[in-house]
């Protein structure tokens, strides 16, 4: 989308006032929005459907009722943010891609459990190889900081690593689940998914 600016360059030239807000240049009377846009010199006829077209612009920008601006999150129709309207939606747009996401959203775990998995698989948790790919340079220990002598990826602290692999297998013990080391936490959780239908553990 251009900026006011690159949509009506003439008005902006004429404009006395170019960088102020635009709720600066208008204000609600008698529950009307009215606006107060100043010119440095009158339009000429052949411009006023350019004023026409730069007032409805503007106007889409105004409530129907006087109110005070505030944020509204765009992913639900009440406009306020929610941990379960964030997984509803981040639902609806996996559904037509990877079935990873079918394991992902399968409400089996709370929905922040389920949030924290769907950032793993994104590559979204700031372990400082993330970290470092995204230009983070102020990193003390770039090392995993449970077996410190590997580079801390996702996959590795959450799979490879020595130590916390013991807690995997200490609970494969506990659900008599069996499972190799997977390539990756994508991997991980096709078998551990598929495991726990087989055996059934979300009834125990
Ligand atoms: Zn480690």
């Amino acid at each position: 989308m251009n900026s006011l600016k690159d949509s009506f360059p003439r008005i902006f030239v004429v404009a006395t006032r170019k960088f102020d807000k635009i709720s600066d240049f208008g204000r609600w009377h008698h529950g009307v929005w009215e606006w107060n846009i100043q010119l440095r010199i009158p339009l000429f006829d052949w411009e006023k459907s350019t004023w026409s077209d730069f007032l409805s612009v503007l106007n889409k920008a105004v409530s129907i009722f006087p109110s005070k601006d505030r944020l509204k999150w765009s992913g639900a129709s009440h406009g306020r943010y929610s941990m379960k309207d964030y997984c509803i939606k981040l639902e609806c747009c996996g559904k037509s891609k990877d079935p990873i996401w079918r394991l992902v959203w399968f409400k089996f775990a709370p929905p922040k459990v389920a949030t924290f998995v769907w950032k793993v698989v994104h590559q979204r948790i700031p372990v400082t190889t993330e970290l470092q790919k995204r230009g983070v340079r102020s990193i003390d220990q770039p090392e995993c900081v449970f077996c410190k002598c590997e580079s801390e990826s996702i996959s590795h602290v959450l799979c490879h690593c020595g130590v916390v692999w013991q807690v995997w297998q200490r609970w494969c013990k506990v659900w008599t689940v069996n499972i190799v080391i997977p390539k990756n936490v994508k991997q991980l959780l096709q078998v551990w998914f598929s495991q726990i239908i087989r055996k059934r553990v979300y009834r125990t």
